[in-house]
């Protein structure tokens, strides 16, 4: 069905029979194990943003299937936190070999529904499914500790436990990468799950549960609903979800953070970003160029980790003209055609903004050295692509720094010295990733120790950590106590219970009550 459904162009529904009212397929929820049409009268369209053509619809559940999604969800918990821990290892050794059977159908439907160019899609599937293997390795991350004689016949040790149901809420940007942070880190520790995926692209996730539920996973270990606000609030609100996992823009993220947090819930909220790239005038020059424009440029721009700015340093600044002239040599078209470069953007409205966005750099007085607004696709005139864009002669104050373009637009501010780069840096709110280019140990290791970032990459442009590291973004770029997947996440997605036990020998009996505190 999965096949055959991305040859035909369209985008993942279950049981295709059931669509009624509208020409287009529907996407189904995932409630109990079963892949189910929805009762709601409200839809949104999915379009594909290469043509802008409605490629589907996803429904806005209605508050009674949210709520039978969260009650299996709390139904399957007992039995699945009762699980041994090596059965359910067993699933995501499955599930991590099934994703890797269909990773060219996921990329398919990422591409199809998001726009990025399908070798960049079954990249966004490869860092999902690296955190799934990491699952894989449960039995030894979820080891508690012990103390054995913490005083005369008596041990301490720890249990590392789930805590209940959890839910994720996930962007348009990596529609497989971001839902596989999430629930298999989640489930594997024993919680069943929750997730609603971004209304934009629901279909890389709704595969990638069809092909958990292959592997084994239970009924009412995850569900799925789709929808915007009344979901994400039903989320905040409902008192048997005891996690939220968010991942997208800073205005929901916030939001989210503070009215589940309110709840009591744990939450984890990884946002925007603005990631700097320091060039040092000693850099390999043709490495850092070329490192620039693909961090830049790949995805559209639309990665949280896009090296969206760049900071020339000294000489450095000499090397602008090369810069353009690379970034000149991509290739914008749609995602699923051959040699395409950069894709197009999510929606005619990210495009406006992206636009709007270039103009006030103009509007500023910076000076735009190659302007990707004009680009013209032969086949997809209606598209939401702009090329390529470079800024140069941006200033900190301008509206093209200070906000998140989230778009193939690298501005270009420079500065005199490491100490003033590092500044400007640090002054900035995000603090998700950034780079230095350098072939000097004593600035990088300056750079990585005085920049406060929580990522870091020494001539590495997207140093996205691997899955047995965390994802670990920092100040304006996320919100919580623990961050995503490894360890960090491991902790998220578990409690602790601590038991003192003392046995004594028969002759050791206490004799009288002790009325003072054990020490
Ligand atoms: P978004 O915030 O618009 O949407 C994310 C999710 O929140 C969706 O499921 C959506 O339905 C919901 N949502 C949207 N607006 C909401 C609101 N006002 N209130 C409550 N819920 C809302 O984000 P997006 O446009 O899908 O994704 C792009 C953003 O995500 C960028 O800012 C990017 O930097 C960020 N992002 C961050 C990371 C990271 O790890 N730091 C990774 C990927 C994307």
């Amino acid at each position: 069905l999965m096949r055959s459904l991305v040859k035909k162009r369209v985008p993942l529904q279950m049981g295709r029979m059931c669509y009624s009212s509208s020409s287009v397929p529907s996407t189904k929820l995932f409630i109990d194990g079963k892949f189910v049409e929805s009762k709601s009268p409200e839809w949104l369209d999915i379009h594909n943003p290469a043509t802008n053509e409605v490629i589907g619809r996803v429904p806005k559940a209605t508050h009674e299937e949210m709520l039978a999604a969260v009650d299996s969800c709390s139904r399957a918990y007992h039995s699945w936190s009762e699980t041994s821990i090596l059965a359910r290892q067993q699933i995501f050794l499955r599930y991590q070999q099934l994703i890797k059977d269909n990773i060219k159908e996921l990329a398919k439907l990422i591409t199809l529904e998001q726009g990025k160019t399908l070798a960049d899609a079954e990249g966004d599937v490869f860092r999902g499914l690296q955190v799934v293997e990491h699952t894989c390795s449960i039995t030894s991350l979820m080891l508690g500790e012990t103390l054995p004689s913490i005083t005369k016949d008596m041990d301490t040790y720890t249990y590392r436990l789930p805590i209940g149901v959890c839910a994720g809420i996930t962007p348009f940007n990596f529609p497989a990468m971001i839902p596989l942070w999430m629930f298999p880190m989640g489930m594997v520790c024993g919680n069943t799950y929750l997730l609603k995926p971004s209304e934009r692209v629901p279909g890389c996730a709704m595969l990638l549960a069809k092909l958990l539920q292959d592997a084994g996973a239970p009924d009412g270990t995850l569900n799925i609903i789709h929808g915007q606000h009344d979901a994400v609030n039903f989320i905040c609100d409902h008192p048997a979800i005891k996690a939220i996992s968010f991942v997208g823009s800073n205005q929901a993220g916030e939001y989210i953070y503070e009215r589940g947090s309110k709840n009591g819930k744990r939450v984890q909220s990884n946002m925007g970003a603005k990631n700097h790239g320091v060039v040092m005038p000693d850099a390999n020059k043709e490495n850092t160029l070329n490192q620039l424009v693909g961090a830049a440029f790949g995805a559209a721009g639309q990665r949280c980790m896009a090296l969206s700015t760049a900071v020339l340093v000294g000489e450095a600044r000499n090397w602008l003209p090369e810069l353009v002239e690379r970034a000149k040599g991509l290739r914008v078209n749609a995602g699923d055609q051959p040699g395409a470069d950069v894709g197009p953007l999510i929606s005619p409205q990210a495009k406006q903004r992206v636009n709007s966005l270039i103009q006030s750099g103009v509007d500023e007085g910076a000076k735009v050295l190659l302007d990707g607004r004009n680009v013209k696709v032969k086949g997809y005139e209606n598209g939401n692509f702009v090329g390529p864009t470079i800024i140069s002669n941006v200033t900190p104050d301008m509206k093209c720094y200070r906000e998140e373009i989230f778009g193939p637009v690298l501005v270009v501010l420079e500065a005199d010295s490491l100490d003033d780069a590092i500044k400007m840096v640090n002054e900035n709110p995000y603090g998700n990733g950034t780079a230095i280019f350098t072939t000097n140990g004593a600035a990088a290791r300056k750079y990585t120790h005085e920049v406060d970032v929580g990522q870091i990459g020494v001539n590495v442009p997207i140093p996205v950590p691997l899955p047995m590291f965390s994802f670990t973004g920092s100040r304006g770029s996320f919100r919580g106590d623990t961050n995503f997947y490894g360890k960090q996440g491991i902790q998220f997605y578990t409690q602790i219970k601590t038991v003192t036990s003392q046995w004594k020998a028969e002759d050791a009996t206490l004799k009288s009550p002790a009325v003072t505190m054990p020490t």
